[in-house]
């Protein structure tokens, strides 16, 4: 299948049947099922799946939510978004005042009652209201560069092999050597405690100017709910915020540009920053860092960002991690105070993980498409589809066990015996791509590419022998 058609549905047509759905999710059950049968048909349409197989499984082969969930999630979206309107406002008036009769709900009680499982999650926290982006164009952009320190700057930092991790800690360590007593490095990190979003802090470690002075630290808490963009946002602020406190307390102007490097593993909130994306960043912490930049700025100090791998022994990296994760801890054992409030992109990411899950214990407990669950076990995985579409209705075929061979055919009804012509074995797939001997030229050439394949992505990898052990593929 051609990527295309399955983009079609996903980018277009989609956006048309969902286009409203928080004013017509309350619609009765039997309208509902047509929604659910629609995605359906759809999706098996463009992927040529034959109609009786297993619809979930056809959702998960696709990475397109079940329409239910979808409406679930897209309903706790506009709840999220009305929380963050002001308490007197009239769609919050409303969403607390309105009712239903029996099943039938009106739209408002119906998004409300479809958002308790995150009312629950955010339990005493509140949503942020936010602040008002008027003239988001003439917004300060952040001064801040990006700046490589490595000489393979790469911003991988899980493909790295180990030896890759120790040249990349060397450099960092030749770098501060090389700086000290001419630049201050601060290293920042942040980290969330338990999930994607929860307790989180961020911390930071100053190597001062002159060699023979020691490092400092301070670390800060960022929130009861908050993800780890948030937290390294947080983390390179509190970095920016001790430097200058560091220069203003040294008192002294400096004639020629000094720099400051703020050395970050996250890549994203590198991005961020230096992109100056004030809704990723969020509008407080964007003015409070455009403020320090400035600040630093006027004391003819230049902000340099850096990326650094994680968990690569850097020392002050270590450090700043380990200072964030245990106060992440405190926090989430509510030992320390942190903010109360959700922000907006933080309350998505959580609807977004309630989404996913129900999805996943749906897929879990589904009676039809056991033979793809095996295959698939996690919803949410991305497919890489053939640019082909007849290779691709194959492949998908195969993912779903009810291809066009004699034994899946025998098994639905369509064929008087599962043995294959060439006699030997039932013809299942195993039997055909593996075994059967009409096929053997068409095998070594398989084999062949599959092997050129393999050891030109692996070719970095120093265990690309192990692996090609583990798949039996003989070089
Ligand atoms: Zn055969």
């Amino acid at each position: 299948m051609g990527i295309l058609h399955l983009y079609t549905y996903t980018n277009l047509l989609l956006d048309h049947i969902e286009y409203a759905v928080p004013a017509w999710a309350s619609v009765s059950e039997k309208d509902r099922t047509k929604i659910d049968e629609v995605q359906v048909q759809c999706l098996k349409k463009v992927m040529g799946i034959k109609s009786n197989s297993s619809s979930a499984a056809v959702e998960v082969i696709a990475n397109v939510m079940p329409m239910r969930i979808r409406i679930r999630q897209l309903c706790c979206r506009e709840y999220a978004r009305i929380m963050t309107k002001n308490n007197d406002h009239m769609l919050r008036t409303l969403l607390s005042k309105s009712v239903r009769n029996g099943l039938d709900f009106c739209p408002l009680k119906y998004i409300h009652v479809m958002s308790k499982q995150l009312e629950k999650q955010l339990s005493d926290c509140t949503v942020e209201i936010e602040p008002v982006l008027k003239n988001v164009n003439y917004l300060a952009s952040i001064d801040i560069f990006t700046v490589s320190v490595l000489s393979h700057g790469s911003f991988d930092a899980q493909s790295r092999s180990t030896e890759e991790r120790q040249r990349d800690c060397e450099e960092i360590s030749l770098f501060i050597e090389s700086n000290k007593g001419r630049s201050v490095i601060v290293f920042s990190d942040g980290s969330v405690y338990k999930g994607p979003v929860g307790g989180g802090s961020c911390a930071a470690v100053l190597y001062p100017l002159p060699a023979n002075e020691s490092y400092s630290t301070e670390s800060k808490t960022v929130g009861h709910k908050v993800t780890a963009l948030k937290c390294e946002i947080e983390g390179i602020a509190l970095g920016l915020e001790v430097a200058l406190q560091y220069y203003l307390k040294l008192n002294c102007s400096f004639n020629i540009v000094q720099y400051l490097y703020i050395m970050c593993d996250c890549s994203e909130a590198i991005a961020s920053v230096s992109m100056s994306n004030v809704y990723a960043i969020g509008a407080t912490l964007y003015r409070r860092i455009t403020s320090l930049c400035k600040q630093l700025c006027d004391l003819n100090v230049k902000c340099c960002l850096a990326w650094i791998p994680s968990h690569a022994g850097i020392i002050g990296n270590e450090m700043a991690d380990d200072l964030a994760r245990s106060l992440a801890y405190d926090v989430f054992m509510k030992r320390v105070d942190a903010p109360m409030y959700v922000s907006l992109s933080t309350a998505f990411n959580m609807l977004n993980v309630i989404a996913v899950d129900s999805w996943q214990r749906k897929w879990d407990y589904e009676p039809t498409g056991h033979f793809t669950r095996q295959l698939i076990p996690s919803v949410g995985s991305k497919i890489v589809f053939p640019d082909s579409r007849d290779v691709g209705i194959s492949y998908c075929r195969l993912l779903l066990h009810d291809t066009l061979l004699q034994d899946d055919s025998y098994r639905t009804g369509t064929s008087d015996t599962p043995l294959c012509s060439c006699g030997k074995d039932r013809e299942t797939s195993g039997h055909f791509l593996l075994s059967c001997s009409k096929y053997n030229n068409q095998r070594t050439v398989m084999t062949c590419v599959t092997c050129y394949i393999l050891s030109t992505i692996f070719v970095h990898q120093s265990n690309t022998k192990e692996l090609l052990k583990s798949l039996k593929i003989s070089s």
